[in-house]
């Protein structure tokens, strides 16, 4: 296996060491644009830092649609610019990795008072599949209301009256953003989550500095130095522009929005569905694995930052959609597993409401140097990541070409997705005799690449039961080579099991927390608060309630 290893083990040392060094840029924040920035300025040659508070994609880039996509949506707000960028970009990041970012068959549904009539609908994805410069294979197709009958039953006969298929990716966020990480530490960055920003260090009226309060066996105040501080902090930005004394002129608009997970037996559809809510938004239905997930809601988000949660309300609203376009299934709360809730870090603009406002980014840049970047969208993080590193070799009058759009994010990547196919393939025959289930040898494949077969050889040389087995050796992988700290880190962010297979996490609850307290040598009472959290993060995601109450 060629991972490079990544764990707190020594973590005190490390935190030591990166205090005296004064790198050339400290990044905020260890969402998708934090790690975007890292990954580009480090290998334009820049001496990077990343600081992330809590873990690695526990903001908004955990929680998003997982589309890696140009919106459909926003050409109804003329945004060409964006489309076009984001559209070319699905391309760029599907042959970065190419086994964690997949070609997905989108149907839209053309649907009585919909929001795209028949020559609506094959207007704008013309001019989608043009913006992004889609291969011709890969175009939109136009399909009678028999096809769209014929491939997706569950949709409501009387509404329906045609069709539009036309192409997307699917990917992980929170693996995306973990990958980029690690690309970039085998680069030469360093990266720590678990480490707060909880102010800035000035010298001469110039941000030079952060302090931080790390969290570890005890938790720890340092400071590190750079000439450039850019935060990439999300939902988080005006706080820290606040920090700055900087918050000025615009200012960040937060939209929740929520996806709920069913079981696949409850909402069967073959592919991804875009269909209406009939409120002026849209709705995704995308079957992945062994659950169908569907969102999003977009609303005003006033409560706390650091818990958001989907709510009683938000389950209802995407229910009663659901059940409207899919009238057979009549879906109700109990068949809901899983969810989650993210914030949309939004340009507020007056008078726009939620699902108006553009998803555009931009760069501010304080008085005191301090350089922040905000809004954007997931798919475009390459993109906004040259575009902050650009401006900070400006500022050193430095030219040096950005090098990301052909580089492979794994450490022993396919070269293509044909390549990824093929693997996939070879080893389900291979392994066919150890009794790994396909979806269970797909899951690894997809989730870490090659490194994969490294998680499943390991519970192969283990004793006992291969299911348990398997979680032990993800567990040990998790933290050994990507950082993890706790349970919730693992089965959230990691391996995406709470969102995509809760039940192995019910299941397995007590394994898991074994596995952790073996390996990070945790004393009782550290198991038991770690015990209640794990708990805690689970009924976050699977029990609903009002916001204010459940934050109480
Ligand atoms: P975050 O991921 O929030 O990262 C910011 C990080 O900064 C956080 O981890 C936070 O803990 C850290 N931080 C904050 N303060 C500090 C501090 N003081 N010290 C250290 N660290 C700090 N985009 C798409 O392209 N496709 C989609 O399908 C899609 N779907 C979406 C669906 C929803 C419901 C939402 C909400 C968004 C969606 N988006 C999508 C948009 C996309 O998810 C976001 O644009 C992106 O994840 C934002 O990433 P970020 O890194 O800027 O912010």
């Amino acid at each position: 296996m060629q991972e490079l290893l990544f764990n707190n083990f020594d973590r005190a040392k490390k935190i030591q060491n990166s205090e005296s060094i004064i790198y050339d840029m400290i990044v905020i924040g260890g969402g998708i644009t934090g790690a975007g920035i890292l990954l580009d300025a480090t290998l334009r040659g820049l001496k990077v830092l990343l600081v992330e508070q809590r873990d690695f994609a526990s903001g908004t880039s955990s929680k998003s649609t997982k589309l890696i996509h140009g919106g459909l949506r926003y050409l109804k707000q003329l945004e060409f610019g964006l489309v076009r960028e984001t559209g070319m970009e699905r391309a760029v990041v599907h042959n970065n990795i190419p086994h964690l970012v997949h070609p997905e068959t989108m149907i839209l549904p053309i649907v009585e008072g919909g929001t795209f009539n028949s020559i609506t609908a094959s207007m704008a994805i013309s001019v989608y599949d043009f913006l992004a410069n889609v291969e011709k294979k890969d175009r939109k197709k136009s399909l009678s209301k028999k096809q769209v009958e014929k491939g997706e039953p569950l949709i409501n006969k009387e509404l329906l009256k045609s069709g539009i298929s036309y192409s997307e990716y699917r990917t992980d966020d929170s693996r995306l953003t973990i990958e980029l990480i690690k690309a970039a530490r085998r680069e030469g960055a360093e990266a720590f989550n678990y480490v707060k920003v909880s102010d800035f260090i000035y010298k001469e009226g110039k941000v030079v500095g952060v302090h931080c309060k790390a969290k570890g066996k005890q938790k720890k105040k340092c400071s590190f130095y750079a000439r450039h501080i850019v935060s990439a902090a999300g939902p988080w930005v005006d706080e820290l522009r606040s920090l700055d004394k900087s918050k000025k002129g615009k200012s960040l608009h937060l939209t929740k929005g929520v996806h709920i997970v069913v079981p696949k037996e409850r909402l069967n559809i073959s592919k991804a569905v875009y269909f209406d809510a009939f409120d002026n938004r849209m709705l995704f239905a995308i079957p992945r694995g062994k659950i169908t997930y569907i969102g999003t809601s977009d609303t005003t988000y006033k409560h706390s930052l650091n818990r958001v949660l989907c709510t009683k309300e938000d389950v209802q609203y995407i229910l009663e959609k659901t059940n409207h376009m899919f009238p057979s299934v009549n879906l109700k709360e109990k068949d809901v597993i899983s969810s989650w809730a993210g914030l949309r870090p939004l340009i507020h603009e007056d008078g726009k409401s939620p699902t108006d406002l553009s998803r555009k980014d931009e760069i501010f840049i304080s008085k005191n140097g301090l350089i922040s970047i905000a809004g954007g969208k997931l798919t475009g993080y390459r993109k906004m990541a040259k575009r902050v590193v650009n401006k900070v070799l400006k500022l050193d009058d430095v030219t040096e070409s950005c090098k990301t759009k052909t580089f492979k994010l794994h450490a022993d990547s396919f070269h293509n997705y044909s390549d990824y196919l093929k693997y996939l393939k070879q080893l389900k025959k291979e392994y066919a005799y150890k009794e790994i289930e396909k979806y269970t040898m797909w899951y690894f494949i997809t989730n870490y690449g090659k490194s994969g077969k490294h998680i499943i050889d390991k519970a192969l040389e283990m004793k006992g039961k291969l299911e348990k087995n398997l979680i032990k050796s993800e567990i040990e992988f998790s933290i050994h080579y990507e950082s993890c700290f706790s349970p919730a880190d693992y089965f959230i962010r990691r391996s995406g099991r709470l969102y995509f297979d809760v039940d192995s996490v019910q299941k397995h609850f007590d394994l898991i927390i074994n596995e952790f307290a073996k390996h990070l040598q945790w004393n009782n009472e550290v198991r038991q608060k770690m015990e209640y959290k794990s708990r805690k993060s689970i009924e976050d995601v699977t029990v609903f309630g009002t916001q204010d109450a459940k934050i109480s």
